[in-house]
C-alpha cells in the first residue's frame, strides 16, 4: 500500500499573502516596460501617478454613464456576493463582486463625492495610495469579467466593467 499522508482538509482555503516574486501577478511578472511602451503605456509607475489615475478617472467617468452609475447606484443588499467562481474558489472577502468594486468606489468616493471629500470616514471613502493600487492589480486581476454577478444584481451592476475601468487606469500609470 502506499505511504502518503491524506491532508487535513478544511472548511475554506487559506489565502498565502501577496508576495512579491512568488505570486503569477507580483512585480516580476508584470509586463516589462519595453511591452508596455510599445502599447503607449508608461511602462513603470510615474511620479504623479495619483494624478493621472485620477485624471483617467474623470475621463472615464465623462465617457462611459454606467460606470458612474454603477460606482453610485450599489445598496450593499449582498445578492452578489457568492455569485462569483474567484471568491467561491478562495474565500477571500476581497473577491466578493460587491468588495472588487468597493475597491474603486472608495476611491471614487474620496474624490468625486461630496461626502467622501468633505465626511470619508463616514462613508468608507479613502485616498488613491499605493496599498490602495496593489489591492487594484491583485484583485482586478482576478475577475475574469464574466459578468455571472451582474445577472443576480438587482440593479444591473456590471463589476467586469468597473474590472475593466480599473485595468485601464492602471494601464495609464504604468502598472500593466
Ligand atoms: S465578472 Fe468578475 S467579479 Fe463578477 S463573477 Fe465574473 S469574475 Fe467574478
Ligand atoms: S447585488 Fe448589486 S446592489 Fe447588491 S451588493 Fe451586489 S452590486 Fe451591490
Amino acid at each position: 500500500m502506499a505511504d502518503f499522508e491524506v491532508p487535513e482538509l478544511k472548511e475554506t482555503v487559506e489565502i498565502p499573502k501577496y508576495v512579491d516574486g512568488v505570486m503569477a501577478h507580483s512585480a516580476p511578472y508584470k509586463a516589462k516596460p519595453q511591452f508596455q511602451e510599445a502599447l503607449g503605456f508608461p511602462g513603470e509607475l510615474m511620479e504623479n501617478w495619483q494624478q493621472v489615475a485620477l485624471e483617467k478617472m474623470t475621463d472615464l467617468r465623462t465617457r462611459y454613464r454606467s460606470f458612474q452609475v454603477y460606482l453610485d447606484a450599489c445598496v450593499k443588499c449582498g445578492a452578489c456576493t457568492d455569485k462569483c467562481h474567484y471568491y467561491i474558489g478562495t474565500a477571500d472577502p476581497k473577491n466578493m463582486p460587491v468588495a472588487r468594486q468597493d475597491l474603486l468606489r472608495k476611491v471614487y468616493r474620496r474624490y468625486f463625492t461630496f461626502a467622501g471629500k468633505y465626511f470619508p470616514k463616514l462613508v468608507g471613502a479613502v485616498d488613491l495610495t499605493k496599498e490602495v493600487l496593489d489591492d487594484w492589480y491583485s484583485y482586478y486581476h482576478q475577475c475574469s469579467q464574466c459578468r455571472r454577478c451582474s445577472v443576480y444584481c438587482p440593479y444591473g451592476i456590471d463589476t467586469a466593467e468597473i474590472s475593466m475601468a480599473a485595468r485601464e487606469i492602471m494601464d495609464s500609470v504604468g502598472i500593466l
